[in-house]
This record gives structure tokens, C-alpha cells and sequence, in this order.
């Protein structure tokens, strides 16, 4: 290949868009093919691909849409010209590699008998059956996936990143810690942390990966408080709620893309994530959520009731919910309420925080508002 750099042609005509996979932002690009693909925006170098590492993802009709196995897992360029697309396709010589290839077979049978067996149920008694029988079913690493994606979806929605008071941090971490352990959650993932957004909510995502946004943090007035909640939404994890939510919605596309090992090349992963993000379950996986609650804070020596004063209180200041509060996805209704309340235990075990802990927490996004 020769070392000259070539302005591709006929770019203005029809745009062609680049995500960066971070951001949900359009941005408008040039190529520009040298020794690899080299991605632009505004003169300013934004990503250069190796052209044998470039794969085709699913896209419209008319839109060649490419991702990159080693860039930004979630990156994607869109080229509408088909003079430019022709001519990037003809540099990529392994564009099609990750459809049905003996890679993908190989995926195909190392996955269990027992999720080929739930395709069948997908088939012979709907999806809901199939989603709770193929849910636990999902393989660890495509759980992973899942959550780091989530991950990135849930910053971009509440706030780039994790605040970082080293403090309040490690008391976040701690009191998280606890509760997986008490939970008896194998991820080891240490991923957890406060979001700077004032939507009072918390999340445990696939993987193991725990957030609360500072919203419902600055509602908190104890340990316990927070504690009831989060391990309210572990329960969700260890009950594969949203992974049972993604193969109920998804239905049989995203199945399928799970078999082809393709949620990474695909559009799957991306709805994936922002099921998980705006989640809501059904009133079943709801209380076996809260049984699940009550019981690590018993394991604890801790009151369940203090979460549902704290969602109360969410409730009484808010009235009318916006979507994305905790209480948009779990409406505290009397039963929850009487429930949590009639569980109420004089503590038995340590605190979960220290009083200056429990201070370092409150304080992890610094004092201003959001
Ligand atoms: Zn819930």
C-alpha cells in the first residue's frame, strides 16, 4: 500500500457521522485513508482504524456502518456516500468475518445445551418463560459486557464521572463491600461510585457494577437509609432482572445476537445498556427485591425499614415523580411500605458507617449543589 494519504472523495454530499462511543454526540467527520482509516473532525484527528480490524455493524438501509474491534467497543461510522463507502469497503478485507464464521460456530457450541433448549421455549411457549429459564444462563463475560456498557450509557445520561473525594469514596466503597458480601454476589468487580445528578436514584448494573446518583444521596440520612436501597437493587442483580428485562424486550433479535456472540457488533449492546438504565420490573420481581432487601439487612443487623422512610420522604418532597427517580421504577405502595416497616428490628449488628464515614459520603461530590 502506498504512504500517500488520499482525501477520500465526495464527502460533502452526504455527510458522514462518527460516534465516539463515550458521547451520544453526532459529530461530522473526514477520512482520510493512509496505511488506516483516519477519522476527523474539523481537522482535528479523532480515531484511526486499522482497516483489517474494521468490521461491518448493523445499519439502515443505504448506511454502511462500521465498528472497529480494536477502538472504542461502542464507536461507530456511518458513511451515506456509496462512492466512499465502495471505496472503504474495498480496503477491508474483514468486514464480514464476524457474521456466521467458525469463530462464531465455536460460540454457538460452547454455549449449554440447556440455553438451546430455552431458544425452543421461545418458540413453543412465548418469551417470558424462556426469559426466566435463559437468564441465568447468560455467560459472564457477556454479562460484563452488558454492564460496562451500561456503564457508559448511565454517565452520559447523569454525569461523566464518579465523584472523587478519596474519603467519601473509599466510605461508598466499604458500605457497597458489604452488602455484596452479605448478598453472596460473586463479581468482583469494584466498580461502584456517586454520580453528580440531582435525580434521586441507584443502580446495580450487570457485572456487579453499583451506582447512586447524588440526588438520592443528598435525601439520605443514615447508612441504613441508603443501605436498604442499594441492596434492594442487588437483589434485582442476583435475581437476573435485567437480564431477564433484556431477553423479555429484546425478544428473539436479541437472542440471537447473543448466540452469534455479536452483542458487541451490533446495535444489540446499545439497547442493552439503556434497558438496563431506565429499567422498570414487574411487581413479582419487585417484592422478591425487597425479600431479597430485608433479608441481607437482617444478615446485617440492620433495620430495613429506614429505606422505605427514605423513599417515602422521596415521595412527600417530589409528588409527582419524572421518569428517571427510583420511585418512577418502584412505586412505593402501602404494601411496600407495611412490609418494610413490620420487618423494623432494633439493630443487632455493627453500624454499616462510621459517623465520620457517613459525613466523607454525604460530602463525596463536594458541598454545592448539582
Ligand atoms: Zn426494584
Amino acid at each position: 500500500m502506498s504512504d500517500v494519504s488520499i482525501e477520500a472523495p465526495a464527502q460533502s454530499a452526504k455527510p458522514t457521522i462518527f460516534f465516539d462511543g463515550v458521547s451520544s454526540r453526532r459529530r461530522q467527520v473526514m477520512l482520510t485513508f493512509s496505511d488506516a482509516l483516519e477519522i476527523a473532525e474539523d481537522g482535528k484527528a479523532l480515531a484511526r482504524w486499522a482497516y483489517a480490524d474494521i468490521r461491518r455493524a448493523d445499519g439502515p438501509a443505504g448506511v454502511l456502518r462500521l465498528a472497529c474491534t480494536t477502538g472504542s467497543p461502542l464507536a461507530r461510522l456511518e458513511i451515506r456516500d456509496a462512492a466512499l463507502a465502495a471505496d472503504v469497503t474495498a480496503r477491508c478485507l474483514h468486514l464480514d468475518d464476524h457474521q456466521t464464521t467458525r469463530r462464531g460456530i465455536a460460540k454457538i457450541v460452547g454455549w449449554s445445551v440447556a440455553a438451546a433448549v430455552s431458544i425452543v421455549c421461545v418458540v413453543l411457549f412465548g418469551v417470558p418463560l424462556a426469559a426466566d429459564r435463559l437468564a441465568p444462563l447468560v455467560p459472564k463475560p457477556v454479562e460484563r459486557r452488558i454492564g460496562d456498557a451500561a456503564e457508559v450509557q448511565m454517565k452520559t445520561i447523569f454525569g461523566r464521572s464518579v465523584c472523587e473525594d478519596p474519603a467519601g469514596k473509599a466510605a461508598f466503597i466499604k458500605l457497597v463491600n458489604r452488602l455484596r458480601d452479605a448478598a453472596g454476589l460473586d463479581d468482583d468487580s469494584m466498580t461502584a461510585g456517586v454520580l453528580p445528578t440531582s435525580v434521586p436514584n441507584a443502580f446495580a448494573l450487570p457485572g456487579g457494577k453499583v451506582f447512586v446518583l447524588k440526588g438520592l444521596l443528598d435525601k439520605a440520612e443514615s447508612p441504613d437509609e441508603l443501605a436498604g436501597i442499594l441492596a434492594h437493587e442487588l437483589g434485582h442483580l442476583k435475581h437476573y432482572d435485567n437480564m431477564r428485562g433484556l431477553i423479555y424486550n429484546g425478544g428473539t433479535s436479541f437472542l440471537i445476537g447473543l448466540l452469534f456472540g455479536d452483542v458487541t457488533g451490533s446495535s444489540a449492546v446499545i439497547f442493552a445498556s439503556r434497558s438496563v438504565v431506565e429499567a422498570s420490573y414487574s411487581r413479582e420481581a419487585e417484592t422478591a427485591a425487597d425479600t431479597f432487601a430485608i433479608e441481607i439487612m437482617h444478615k446485617l443487623g440492620r433495620s430495613p425499614k429506614p429505606a422505605a422512610e427514605l423513599m417515602f420522604r422521596i415521595t412527600g418532597k417530589e409528588g409527582g415523580s419524572t421518569l428517571t427517580t427510583i420511585l418512577a421504577s418502584h412505586p412505593l405502595t402501602e404494601d411496600r411500605l407495611a412490609r418494610m416497616t413490620r420487618e423494623d428490628r432494633p439493630a443487632s449488628g455493627p453500624p454499616l458507617l462510621t459517623d465520620k464515614e457517613w459525613q466523607s459520603l454525604k460530602l463525596v461530590c463536594g458541598s454545592g449543589k448539582v
